[in-house]
């Protein structure tokens, strides 16, 4: 791919996660008036439905950042170079994961620590 393109996927992906990120994180209040404790069922699925939420909102900021970065890396010239050990990230793997800032190893070794 021609880095034109990879930072048009990059920038599509980041408008995404963003306009995502937007609709989980507005806080309850905005959504209808939601009252905890009205009945003790409908708060607690309410506060798991949160959680649910919050980690998926942590897991899109993780994402964004990689995106960031890819965005960073385009500039840099160092896009598809690991950022753990520098090798090149191999085409394929970038085709399925154009933010991918580290080969698999690397990633693996980040994601299990
Ligand atoms: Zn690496």
């Amino acid at each position: 791919m021609r880095d034109d393109d990879v930072r048009a996927l990059l920038l599509a992906k980041r408008a995404d996660l963003l306009e995502r990120m937007a609709g989980i994180s507005a806080p309850p209040t905005d959504s209808g008036g939601i009252s905890f404790g009205k009945r003790v069922g409908d708060g607690t699925s309410i506060a798991v439905e949160r959680l649910t939420q919050v980690a998926a909102h942590e897991q899109m900021l993780t994402q964004l950042a990689d995106v960031d970065r890819s965005l960073i890396k385009l500039d840099e010239g160092t896009y598809g170079c690991c950022d753990v050990c520098g090798d090149d990230i191999p085409a394929g793997r970038l085709e399925v994961h154009p933010s991918a800032t580290r080969c698999v190893k690397d990633a693996e070794a980040t994601a299990a620590s």
